[in-house]
């Protein structure tokens, strides 16, 4: 078995772990409780799950879906959060390790788990209750530009040069939204934008620079725009019904981080020709 085969296979198990923690933590923290205690119970009996129950990918299967208890059915999503959590770590290992070794390899490594788990955990919350948490998107910014920094220092260049176009494309991105939503209000005389959704740009903006972020926000702007038309159209959506943009943007996101940087450039020069030439000449 190869290196990298064997990489896959700890990241798929350790990502459906991670998925299972996420299930939890998107049904807890809406609902205000600690994410440690108690123990994953059922939530319609209360009964604390056995330790197969609590298996990741297999202990739904084990109990067809359903409380062995009470027979009150157990959300299909946490099943699809543990399975996709665990193919978007497998993905992180296949397309964005290989290009770099040692160190900086396992950093990036590491960075894309964090950052894959955190935008996954911040779609499901805006999905479930239009959420973004205040105290989510601040560590995520954080993080993003720490890992920035370390990034940098692992590969033997300065941390100072990507810090600034970092930091500069994080409140690019707040502002840009904040003026977006600000005049999408005053046209619509409804609220536009989520006020979590400028944070979660900039949380972006922080991990991606200022050609990734631009590349996120048009590929997230395409794909909303696009759903909320064929949504409308196909009569799911209400004349000015709200629908989250977390989760556009957070998959944008993450979908950014997983391309290659010269398909990163191709793709923003395809998408958005004029702001390309901004790109470049912020030098990120
Ligand atoms: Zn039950």
């Amino acid at each position: 078995m190869s290196v990298l085969a064997m990489e896959s296979v700890v990241a798929a198990v350790l990502g459906a772990c991670v998925g299972s923690f996420l299930g939890l933590a998107a049904w807890r923290l809406p609902r205000g409780e600690s994410l440690t205690w108690p123990a994953s119970h059922c939530p319609a009996c209360g009964r604390t799950l056995a330790w197969r129950e609590n298996l990741p990918l297999l202990g739904w299967l084990w109990l067809r879906g359903r409380c062995r208890t009470c027979s009150v059915p157990i959300p299909l999503r946490d099943w699809l959060t543990e399975g996709l959590t665990a193919g978007l770590w497998v993905a992180v290992v296949l397309l964005t390790t290989p290009a770099t070794s040692g160190f900086a390899g396992v950093l990036r490594l590491l960075a894309g788990w964090l950052l894959i788990s955190g935008l996954l955990l911040l779609l499901l919350l805006d999905l479930d209750g239009f959420w973004l948490p205040e105290p989510l998107c601040r560590w995520g910014l954080i993080v993003g530009l720490t890992t920035t920094a370390l990034l940098a220092v692992a590969t033997g260049t300065s941390p100072v040069t990507p810090l600034v176009h970092h930091s500069l494309a994080a409140a690019l991105a707040l502002l840009g939204f904040d003026l977006v939503g600000m005049l999408g209000t005053w046209c619509l005389g409804v609220p536009a934008l989520g006020g979590g959704d400028g944070k979660l740009a900039a949380v972006l903006g922080a991990w991606l620079g200022g050609k990734g972020v631009m590349l996120a926000l048009a590929l997230a702007v395409f794909s909303g725009g696009l759903f909320g038309l064929l949504a409308r159209l196909g009569g799911c959506l209400k004349p000015r019904q709200p629908f989250p943009f977390g989760p556009f943007l957070a998959t944008a996101g993450g979908l950014v981080w997983l391309t290659p940087e010269p398909l990163q450039r191709q793709l923003l020069a395809l998408l958005l020709p004029w702001l390309n030439t901004v790109g470049l000449a912020l030098g990120n």
